[in-house]
């Protein structure tokens, strides 16, 4: 094994877990590739304790000399671009082009966090003759982040760069089920001159949120993850005094006009629903096709669903990688049985799909059902999986009547050659990230990134401003200088 043992990094050191280990496997052909210790609480207090002894000198050190990390980290990121690519295709299943655009996205995030001085330099304003109004901005303290399984090196990057940049030593929970993006992470950071505690990597499970979420010396969180949990997660944390953003699930609704350049949207949209084998918050869930679209929409869909090469996402022309776990499978199939059970048409069927060679791998084929009701649970519940479902509604009106009924809203997005279409949908959308003739409505690191509703708990979203705001809290001086 290449990683046999996933290491916490506290103190500038990696550490062995004295505690229970979990098995880390590889999806697509369901080997074990390595095992991640299941971290207590008195490891998060350790890392607290040497985070907090770091953050005076790291939080007093000036902005401009805090970014030169990540100059130096780029650079390192560019260097073992293809290692860290095959590392989260092997870890997480996603397909090669799939992990690659991962690790570039992880790149722009710490561009965009070597520009924060210019962001940081401040407002000031003269209010009356002679006297001054100044805001300044100071870090919080020691912060933690806690992520997903689905993007396993880039989500910890939505925050570390941001956090460190602007003074906060920071605490990194990845997901026990992809932990190895990470400790690679951990190793190109060990290498750009960071003092011992200004990062640490804890791994685990629910013990390492809660203790994450309950100590005292912890100032803020930032939590990705199911709806659940975000809202858990958010309740305890401001309970407990502490700043927290939690991004929580999706259901994302992808509608098509009739007036829709069906010939360049069509590889769009089904790269949205199975892209990623549908495992991205931002991924399209329910295709609306509003009035006579839906006879093409569907025709299409299957057409293109049914053409897509499944497999091991290391081997060239693979478009669609497997699923994260059997157990998560097994919960992918019982949606597709709900489906059945509930009269909504099957279309395409991916539950036979099988990949020779990987036989123990978790593939599932692309799946699409037809006739969807918004009450049945697979146009209802977060799949999070490669199942599609076609809602045909009448009207611009009543597909987002549809959208407005669900309690989550990340992403959506419209298909349509009008603007006046475009801009009333991007207008009336419950969600707040929305994508027009773009199937995934990612924003770029200089934007927020995050959802509203039951997608997002808290009030400054993701990277853009929003993480340099986060980060930071201010004072106002007022001064006169007789
Ligand atoms: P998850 O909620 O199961 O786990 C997320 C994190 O929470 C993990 O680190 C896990 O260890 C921890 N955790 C799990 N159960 C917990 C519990 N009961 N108490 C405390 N901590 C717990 O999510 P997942 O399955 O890893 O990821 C998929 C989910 O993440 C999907 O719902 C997806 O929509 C969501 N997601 C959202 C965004 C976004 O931007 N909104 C981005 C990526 C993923």
């Amino acid at each position: 094994m290449k990683y046999p043992e996933v290491r916490n990094y506290v103190a500038g050191n990696f550490v062995k877990g004295e505690h229970e280990y979990l098995d880390v496997y590889n999806p697509s052909d369901g080997s074990v590739i390595s095992r991640v210790p299941l971290s207590s609480r008195d490891d998060v207090d350790r890392a607290v304790q040497v985070a907090q002894a770091a953050f005076p000198a790291w939080s007093t050190m000036p902005i401009k000399e805090r970014v030169q990390v990540f100059f130096r980290y780029r650079a390192l990121l560019e260097r073992d671009i293809e290692e860290l690519t095959a590392l989260v295709t092997e870890e997480n299943g996603k397909v090669y082009a799939e992990a690659k655009a991962e690790i570039l996205k992880s790149m722009e995030l710490t561009e965009f966090a070597c520009s924060l001085p210019q962001i940081a330099s401040g407002e000031v304003l003269e209010v009356s003759r002679g006297v001054e109004c100044r805001i300044e901005r100071f870090p919080l303290g020691v912060v933690a982040s806690i992520a997903p399984f689905n993007f396993p090196a880039m989500v910890p990057l939505w925050f570390l760069p941001f956090a460190v940049a602007t003074g906060n030593p920071i605490i990194v929970k990845p997901s026990e089920q992809v932990p190895l993006s990470q400790q690679v992470i951990f190793r190109l950071l060990e290498k750009c001159d960071l003092p011992p505690g200004v990062v640490s990597l804890v791994n685990g499970g629910r013990e390492v949120v809660e203790g994450i979420c309950d100590h005292p010396e912890i100032q803020a969180v930032s939590f990705v993850g199911s709806t659940p949990v975000a809202r858990a997660v958010w309740r305890r944390a401001t309970q407990a005094g502490k700043r927290v953003q939690a991004l929580g699930g999706a259901k994302n609704f992808v509608v098509v006009m009739p007036d829709a350049d069906w010939d360049r949207s069509i590889a769009v949209i089904t790269e949205s629903f199975y892209g990623c084998a549908g495992e991205r918050c931002l991924a399209g869930s329910v295709l609306v096709p509003v009035g006579e679209a839906h006879r093409e929409a569907r025709d299409r869909m299957v057409e293109s669903a049914k053409a897509l090469k499944v497999g091991d996402g290391m081997e060239s022309g693979v478009e669609m990688g497997p699923v994260i776990s059997a157990r998560h499978r097994e919960k992918v199939l019982g949606y597709i049985e709900k489906g059945v059970d509930e009269g909504a048409k099957l279309v395409v069927d991916g539950r036979k799909t099988s990949v020779a060679g990987h036989e123990k791998g978790f593939f599932l084929g692309p799946t699409l059902f037809d006739d969807v009701k918004p009450s049945m649970a697979i146009g209802h519940e977060e799949i999070f999986g490669p199942v599609a479902a076609i809602t045909p509604v009448q009207s611009l009106a009543e597909a987002i009547e549809v959208m407005h009924a669900h309690p989550n809203a990340n992403a959506t997005s419209i298909f349509t050659s009008s603007g006046k279409s475009a801009r009333e949908f991007a207008r009336l959308a419950s969600a707040s990230m929305v994508g027009v003739n773009i199937g995934v409505a990612a924003p770029m690191a200089y934007f927020p990134f995050g959802g509203a509703k039951d997608s997002f708990f808290g009030d400054l979203k993701v990277h853009g401003r929003d993480a340099y705001e986060f980060y930071t809290d201010k004072k106002v001086v007022i001064s006169r200088w007789f």
